[in-house]
């Protein structure tokens, strides 16, 4: 387990705040898969998110789970996980707003277009 800022990403501390990223832990977890049909890449639990290790490095998809992680930070772990549900069960998964949020912000980082502010982002999304 280690923190989002060890990776020592170029583009991440220019968007989201550096406590976060100091208190945002890593789990990169080889073998596990959570769930059989669903091809596993990233999961966020609180201020903790696993990732499979084809994705490790992958400065995008630490934006994506670092969107939940203020999500759920914001949102408390009950207001989190009912919206993500009710979310989930109104629109699926790729429509779903709090994963649209995810989806626009690790663009935003991919095409390296910082500096912004992802947590104002992520909250006027809400
Ligand atoms: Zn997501």
């Amino acid at each position: 387990m280690r923190s989002v800022s060890s990776f020592a990403f170029r583009r991440l501390p220019r968007c989201f705040p550096r406590d976060l990223l100091d208190d945002t832990r890593v789990v990169v977890l080889p073998s596990v898969r959570l769930f059989a049909c669903v091809p596993y890449v990233g999961i966020t639990l609180g201020r903790f998110y696993l990732l499979a290790p084809s994705v490790a490095r992958d400065e995008g998809v630490h934006a994506h789970e670092l969107v939940h992680v203020v999500q759920w930070r914001t949102l408390g772990t009950v207001g989190f996980l009912w919206r993500y549900l009710r979310l989930f069960l109104r629109h699926g998964y790729a429509a779903n707003p709090l994963e649209r949020t995810a989806y626009r912000i690790e663009s935003l980082v991919r095409a390296d277009a910082v500096p912004f502010d992802a947590v104002d982002l992520t909250i006027a999304d809400l």
